[in-house]
């Protein structure tokens, strides 16, 4: 059931202390069922919490209509110090709903302007806030906003995340709830193609027919027939969905520093950084092999085998013809650390694995890849630069046209 948010506060990240516009067209938190929610455990403890969803109709960007099954898949936050448990994060959803219960208390954070008033053009990322966020961490989102806003001025569509806080237990940043809807590989090749910019061409060269091949085992490929999206990267792509792309809690307890300009305090955590990088999830930088059963999500489309090999062993594509019929290696963890981000461009960018580090990142290392790094450090930013060009790299591959 979705709730109307007309009646909510509007701010404009340019004047938070003036600024109480009229309403938004986005809804409010969704209340989600958690009845029928799947728990996993992972390798090494973080845990998944799956909810159903209705099967949704959507569109692709040639205006064909197809039918998307749909989820929301919560998570933890990624460097969380304490291990959550599927139980966890289903009372973390049931404070979500309930925080969205009167929807005359939200604050919709979306500027409508640039700088001095023009128009803005591109991506508009909307966080609803509920009223457990804290006054001091609301120039925090309106700060994250605009950062991203200012990335990715050519596709232009809406990013929605209702986001609340919670007295969560110690060591727990919070979670992030993504939503996902499945198509098959035709309808996900035409989604890529058609949302293709100047600098795209590799996507002319994915596989035509209705599979792509995927190794989920190192020794047997698989002719995949489907495709994973999240709500966000399907409308990256000039496709249309209705619902809430992703929703947030944060911890009322976890120690935030919530301005990264002036350096970021000894024992705190940079929360536009956080902010961010789970944004960039529900984005798109995402992997089935965290725990999905021989299934892949879109990002998975540019995932490698590192080395490179001949024959029937080449995993690693060298050219766009390679890229078209060399099998994604959704293996977790086989060979140990050896699978890329691949995009034939200039530059291939590691991947995690999925052990120890989630696959849904960069691989953990010093200095970082980029900021969906999967360790986030007391003290650390990535301000002002919030995305590095491996980060904008992907981005733009799956479907963030830059
Ligand atoms: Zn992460």
């Amino acid at each position: 059931m979705w709730m109307s948010r007309a009646k909510g506060l509007v701010l404009g990240s340019v004047a938070l202390l003036a600024s109480i516009a009229g309403s938004a067209s986005a809804q409010v938190a969704p209340a989600l069922d958690v009845t029928n929610s799947t728990g996993y455990t992972l390798p090494g403890g973080s845990a998944r919490l799956v909810i159903p969803g209705p099967t949704v109709l959507a569109t692709l960007p040639g205006g064909g209509v197809v039918p998307l099954d749909t989820q929301t898949v919560w998570k933890p936050i990624c460097s969380n110090r304490a291990v959550m448990t599927p139980d966890d994060l289903r009372a973390m959803v049931a404070a979500h709903n309930a925080d969205f219960a009167d929807d005359t208390k939200v604050i919709i954070v979306d500027r409508k302007t640039k700088g001095g008033g023009a128009p803005r053009a591109g991506l508009d990322v909307v966080f609803v806030l509920g009223p457990s966020v804290p006054a001091a961490a609301i120039p925090a989102f309106a700060a994250a906003e605009a950062y991203m806003e200012s990335q990715f001025t050519t596709d232009a569509f809406t990013l929605t995340v209702p986001v609340s806080f919670a007295p969560l237990q110690s060591g727990v940043i919070g979670g992030t709830g993504s939503s996902y809807g499945t198509a098959s590989w035709a309808s996900s090749r035409s989604l890529l193609v058609g949302g293709m910019d100047g600098n795209d061409t590799i996507h002319t060269s994915l596989p035509s027919g209705s599979t792509i091949p995927v190794r989920y085992s190192v020794t047997s490929t698989t002719n995949e027939t489907r495709i994973f999206w999240t709500f966000a990267n399907w409308k990256a792509n000039g496709g249309t969905v209705s619902g809430n792309d992703a929703s947030m809690q944060y911890s009322t307890n976890f120690p935030f520093d919530m301005d990264p300009s002036n350096g970021v305090t000894v024992n705190t955590i940079s929360l536009q950084d956080v902010i961010i990088h789970e944004t960039g999830h529900a984005m798109g930088c995402t992997s089935g092999v965290d725990f999905r059963s021989k299934d892949i999500e879109a990002m998975d489309i540019f995932r490698f085998r590192r080395t490179d090999g001949s024959g029937s062993s080449d995993f690693n594509p060298d050219t766009p013809a390679e890229f078209g019929v060399r099998p994604r290696w959704a293996v977790r963890n086989n060979p140990n650390d050896d699978v890329n981000f691949d995009d034939i461009g200039a530059a291939e960018y590691r991947f995690s694995d999925g052990s120890p580090w989630q696959a849904s990142h960069w691989r953990e290392q010093v200095p970082a890849i980029g900021i969906m790094d999967p360790a986030f450090s007391y003290g650390e930013t990535f301000y002002p630069n919030f995305y590095r060009t491996s980060d904008l790299t992907l981005f733009d591959a799956i479907g963030y046209d830059r």
